[in-house]
């Protein structure tokens, strides 16, 4: 379920502990939360809770958190404002030195762990695949989504060890663990066949060269 759509909020009470550990806090920056005497009033869809019970910046889309804060993106900067032309066609954005947001820390973290695939070895010692498995085992519980970190380590414990003997076992899957997010989220799946030419080599039609 995509964290947007958490029926259970309350969960992070427990489950956000591991992201006390990451150095990242569940809420960055406080939000302008709303003033007490609409304390019970619902938060908008699709904003998540940390913790500390306040709302998760990294477990919920912007759209999410600006329709919270219910104000424009604030910046010095005017050069970095989204114009308006643009911002009423699209869908909301904050300046881009912001915390980010669940979809922004997702696109940074696929670009990571694929990058990593794509320079591990192809004949790994039994020390790097130790070490890639410790590090997978770690990121699954420290990943600062806590929605997103339990989900990863569900998968991972349903049949889903990493597969960590070769570089293209390893690409094929991380492919896979893209892909069963993709999934739950209702996006396409990726052909993990096509793995190489997106994270490694560059397309073979030249377009990366
Ligand atoms: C471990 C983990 C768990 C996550 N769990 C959640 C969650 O529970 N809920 C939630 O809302 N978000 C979650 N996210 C974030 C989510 O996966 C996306 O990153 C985010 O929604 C932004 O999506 P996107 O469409 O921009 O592209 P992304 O899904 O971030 O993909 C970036 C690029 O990777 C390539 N790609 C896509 N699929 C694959 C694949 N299978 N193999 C190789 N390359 C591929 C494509 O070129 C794509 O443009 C998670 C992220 C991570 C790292």
């Amino acid at each position: 379920m995509p964290v947007t759509e958490t029926p259970y909020p309350i969960l992070s009470h427990f489950l956000c502990s591991v992201q006390s550990n990451t150095g990242m806090p569940a809420n960055p920056v406080d939000p302008p939360l709303p003033p007490a005497d609409d304390d019970k009033k619902p938060l908008p869809k699709g904003v998540v809770l940390g913790p500390d019970g306040k709302p998760c910046r990294t477990c919920t889309s912007v759209k999410s958190w600006m329709a919270m804060t219910k104000q424009q993106p604030k910046t010095s900067d005017a050069s970095k404002a989204v114009p308006a032309a643009t911002a009423a066609f699209s869908v909301p954005q904050l300046p881009e030195d912001c915390p980010p947001d669940v979809e922004q820390l997702g696109r940074s973290s696929w670009t990571l762990l694929h990058t990593m695939a794509a320079s591990y070895p192809e004949q790994p010692t039994p020390t790097q695949q130790s070490e890639v498995k410790q590090f997978i085992s770690l990121f699954s519980k420290l990943y600062p989504c806590w929605v997103c970190a339990g989900d990863f380590q569900e998968w991972i414990k349903s049949g889903n060890a990493p597969r960590v003997s070769n570089r293209d076992e390893f690409g094929r899957w991380m492919c896979e663990a893209h892909n069963a997010v993709n999934e739950k989220l209702g996006k396409s799946s990726f052909d993990c066949n096509l793995w190489q030419q997106r994270w490694r080599t560059g397309w073979k039609d030249g377009r990366c060269d």
